[in-house]
């Protein structure tokens, strides 16, 4: 009897450490475990953009910042239910973006972020959202580099953590041409890398033809780009590895962004004039597997 009445208080505290490890769950549940969730919960998010890049991000003087990043960082934090104001945009450069995407700095970064195959190990991407194109700049008094090939033998700005350089130097699927004999000055950013070609430290800048176009407006007279542009940069919107969640959300925000005609709005509002071709279509999406 005795025995049997031990055994039911066994049973009935196995039963109670059961209800409360569901009412534990259920408690997580409230608290964000996706950047989707913690978006409809609290209302914010933390988005890494440039904030050296014009016409894509950009941090203006008076601290607003401008661009197609910026924009299209802004429509998806609205479809995922927060407001302009609910967004703190935070600094990330080509170097630190993984580090701040899995160190939960950011919630997502909106950066011309290429999807690659490196990038994909560590990353989750959303999108693209828009595809570019990697071609080169040159100062406007140059007439040695032609093509993208003339690049071998001279010096070449290799931006800190950004894939552009390695599109010239090696081999797919990361990089591309493979080119031997170029000589890589190292920067911290793009604009350190313009900044560097303006004084002569170096021949050319190979990168993103947004980039490109972004710098020779701000610049007029300055500079050239040779238009042989020679890679799809398929723009991703980074967040944690394994987020499905948000991916899927994201990738659904880029889709309305386009059939509304918002995205293509934003292409011509930041680069109109530029002589790129404008894509205002859809980009195929990656797939958030
Ligand atoms: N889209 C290229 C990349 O992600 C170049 C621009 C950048 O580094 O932000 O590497």
């Amino acid at each position: 009897m005795r025995v049997r009445r031990f055994g039911a208080l066994i049973g009935a505290g196995i039963a109670l450490s059961l209800a409360l490890a569901a009412c534990g769950s259920d408690t997580e549940k409230t608290e964000a475990t996706t950047v989707l969730q913690k978006a409809q919960n609290e209302k914010k998010l933390t988005i890494g953009i440039k904030f050296d890049q014009p016409a894509l991000g950009l941090k203006k003087p008076d601290g607003t910042f401008e661009g197609f990043d910026v924009d299209v960082a802004k429509y998806i934090a609205k479809e995922m239910g927060v407001p302009e104001d609910g967004i703190t945009f935070k600094e990330t450069t080509s170097a630190n973006r993984e580090s701040f995407i899995g160190g939960g700095q950011v919630d997502l970064v909106v950066a011309t972020y290429s999807i690659t195959e490196g990038r994909k190990e560590q990353v989750t991407f959303g999108g693209p959202y828009y595809v570019a194109h990697q071609d080169t700049m040159v100062n406007a008094d140059n007439n040695d580099i032609k093509k993208t090939a003339d690049l071998k033998g001279k010096r070449l700005c290799k931006a800190a953590g950004s894939n552009s350089f390695r599109r010239i130097t090696d081999p797919p699927p990361d990089g591309q041409l493979d080119i031997d004999g170029v000589t890589l000055v190292d920067a911290q950013s793009y604009s350190e890398c313009v900044s560097k070609l303006k004084s002569g430290a170096l021949d050319a800048v190979s990168t993103d033809d947004l980039i490109l176009a972004g710098f020779a407006n701000q610049q007029p007279g300055s500079f050239k780009v040779i238009n042989d542009p020679f890679t799809d940069e398929k723009y991703g919107v980074g967040m944690k590895k394994g987020d499905t969640e948000t991916c899927e959300a994201v990738n659904k925000a880029i889709t309305k962004m386009y059939s509304d005609g918002t995205a293509g709005q934003y292409l011509e509002k930041h680069f109109a004039g530029t002589g790129l071709k404008l894509v205002k279509t859809v980009p195929e999406m990656e797939g958030c597997a």
